[in-house]
């Protein structure tokens, strides 16, 4: 039903006192390794909600990678579409210090290896689904891919869903093909630029004119706004103590997804995915704080 097509990276978390700062070395905590990436997170939350779910990404032949497609086939995702070697398995190198500030390295690693060509040769895959979901954690010209593949697909074959993170402008043909871009305010900024206007309907009103078929903007605490030419309708966040917002977009993006893949209407999709990512930020961590459906309905 869902294809999440995007990164998988192991985060390497080390807790410190203080960060280091140019030429200092200093001691931390024991090294935790969790799995995550936008792509390999969107996989496993919607997998754990019971969607039938794939992944396209690559990751490396080594224990990093390992890791990665044991925790997506622990939750059930097929794994067919992984593809392994090219590169290390990406990695994210994060120093916590305990006041939750932390200071974050990127390696893309096999990320940045999955290539337009992987994309093409998945095809089949794609138009297979219902929806395919993906994020800007891997190569702009393999997103471009996913959206002509989709494009090219008959109509009411396979809808696209692209969460731009981490932001930057985007071809048009890309922009076309979403429906919905979903956005938070930033990357909502990046995306349409800063004359946005100053509610969260004028900022999708802006970003709806550069040509996606809906958008969906997140508003953390504030829950969610979906847009389309048909007009706005708010989406409210469920009241919890957040713990931990890691992956709470993530978690948002693939019930939305799913919801969307599912047949519902954008409206009740959101009101479904502000449930999942309310229930998300009431946990520590990513992969770990997805919930199953049960937990959604015992919300
Ligand atoms: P992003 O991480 O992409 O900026 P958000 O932080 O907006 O995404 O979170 C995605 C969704 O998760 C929100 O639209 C909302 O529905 C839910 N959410 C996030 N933070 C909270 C919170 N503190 N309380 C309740 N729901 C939340």
């Amino acid at each position: 039903d869902l294809l999440v097509v995007g990164s998988a990276n192991a985060d390497l978390v080390i807790g410190v006192e203080q960060r280091p700062a140019a030429g200092e070395t200093v001691l931390g905590s024991d090294l935790a390794v969790h799995p995550g990436g936008k792509g390999a997170n969107q996989a496993v939350a919607a997998a754990r909600l019971g969607a039938r779910t794939a992944l396209l990404a690559r990751v490396g032949d080594d224990a990093h990678g390992r890791l990665l497609l044991d925790s997506q086939r622990d939750a059930g995702v097929d794994t067919a579409g992984v593809l392994v070697g090219g590169a290390p398995t990406g990695v994210a190198l994060i120093t916590v210090d305990p006041s939750g500030d932390n200071s974050i390295v990127v390696s893309l690693g096999a990320n940045a290896r999955l290539a337009p060509e992987d994309v093409r040769a998945a095809a089949g895959l794609l138009g297979a689904s219902r929806v395919v979901s993906t994020q800007l954690e891997i190569p702009l010209e393999s997103v471009v891919e996913v959206a002509k593949v989709v494009r090219d697909l008959p109509e009411g074959t396979t809808r696209l869903v692209l969460n731009p993170s981490p932001p930057q402008p985007l071809p048009e043909e890309v922009l076309a093909a979403c429906d919905p871009l979903i956005v938070n305010e930033h990357e909502a900024r990046v995306i349409a630029g800063d004359d946005l206007g100053d509610s969260p309907e004028d900022w999708a009103r802006a970003l709806l004119a550069l040509g996606p078929r809906s958008v969906v903007v997140t508003l953390g605490a504030e829950g969610a706004l979906v847009a389309s030419a048909e007009g706005s309708v708010r989406v409210p966040a469920v009241k919890v103590e957040a713990v931990d917002t890691t992956g709470a977009g993530d978690a948002f993006t693939a019930a939305l997804a799913w919801k969307l893949g599912q047949g519902e209407s954008p409206a009740d999709a959101a009101a479904y995915a502000a449930r999942v990512g309310a229930v998300a930020v009431t946990r520590a961590g990513a992969q770990a704080s997805f919930p199953t459906a049960e937990e959604v309905a015992a919300l």
